[in-house]
């Protein structure tokens, strides 16, 4: 009687299934998120009424709890979920369906042989989502919402091992907004961090899916390029050159203009780090600022010899 009642009040769900994987139980929680009644379920095959769970994952898991007395765990960040229920956190978070974290068991009767086995339920949107959330937090700037400073660092890191490992070239564009600091001095600092919102939203338009955009500091932006030679890097820093020389900026009742330097860097064989990489694209939009700014300065930063021994890895 009182296990009756926990069974039907706990906020989860619990679903106990015979060897042939028919539906015994079928709880009040497993009905709420269902909308199927116990009495529609009951005597029923499981698969009836959820063939996607036809999967090889989860028959094993089956026959592993059944066959062997076996637990099975199913990690909310590795399925997502089992049921396809609807999350009552759509509203306030990224997903539509209910998270969850699953766990399966063996049910035996009293001379200890395995008669059932039991699926408990557990909603795990709201940590999902929080999670997802803290993970955002990490990697984007707030301002202008683009990749920050450490995710850049991160994945330049990653692309260089990439290069050296597979040969796979790619390439940097260091932006810096000119005369920045006359923008905050002539229409404020609300404007200026109004320009550069929609500065960063004007270069992540211009980008592909696989490229990056990131906040390296300031107003200064850096583009990681995948896949991307120094020539077809140049061709994309001046598209977005011209695309911020001509957009008219309008805050309020001032319509502004602004241009921006870069510099752009290839990786290049004898490089090993990221702000190898870096210090080339600087040195370049150091000389672009120096030429007299809305300007682009490209070039390849490898030595002129590699030391004896030392083979020339990947295209350049
Ligand atoms: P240059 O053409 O040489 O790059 O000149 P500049 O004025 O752009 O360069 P400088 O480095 O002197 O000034 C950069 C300015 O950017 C100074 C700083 O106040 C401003 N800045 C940096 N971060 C932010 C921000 O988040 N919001 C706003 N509004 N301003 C920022
Ligand atoms: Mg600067
Ligand atoms: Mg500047």
């Amino acid at each position: 009687m009182i296990c009756t009642q926990i069974f039907e009040m706990i906020n989860m769900g619990i679903v106990v299934l015979d060897k042939e994987l028919m539906v015994t139980k079928w709880n009040r929680w497993m009905e709420t998120h269902s909308e199927i009644r116990a009495e529609q379920i009951i005597g029923h095959s499981i698969f009836e009424f959820y063939p996607q769970l036809k999967t090889k994952w989860f028959n094993r898991s089956c026959k592993s709890v059944l066959k062997f007395g076996n637990f099975s765990f199913f990690s909310q960040k590795l399925h997502k979920y089992v049921f396809p229920f609807k999350s009552v956190y759509s509203a306030c978070t990224n997903f539509d369906t209910m998270q969850q974290s699953v766990t399966m068991g063996p049910l035996r009767d009293e001379s200890k042989q395995i008669q059932y086995l039991y699926i408990m339920v557990q909603d795990v949107t709201e940590v999902a989502a929080y999670e997802q959330k803290l993970l955002e937090m990490n990697i984007r700037d707030p301002l202008t919402g683009v990749l920050n400073r450490r995710f850049m660092f991160c994945r330049l890191k990653e692309e260089i091992e990439r290069f050296k490992r597979y040969g796979r070239s790619f390439s940097v564009i260091i932006q810096d907004i000119d005369f920045f600091k006359s923008i905050n001095d002539t229409y404020g600092h609300i404007c200026g961090d109004f320009v550069l919102k929609k500065f960063a939203q004007l270069n992540m338009e211009r980008l592909r899916s696989i490229d990056l955009y990131t906040r390296y500091g300031g107003e200064e932006f850096c583009c990681i390029l995948p896949e991307t030679d120094l020539q077809s890097a140049q061709k994309l820093a001046e598209n977005l050159r011209r695309i911020i020389e001509e957009y008219v900026f309008v805050f309020e009742t001032s319509e502004l203009r602004i241009s921006m330097s870069q510099g752009v860097a290839e990786v290049t064989p004898d490089m090993t780090t990221a702000e190898e990489l870096l210090k080339c694209a600087d040195e370049c939009l150091y000389q672009a600022k120096k030429n007299g700014r809305n300007k682009i300065v490209a070039k390849s930063c490898q030595r002129e010899k590699l030391l004896p021994g030392q083979q020339n890895r990947g295209k350049i």
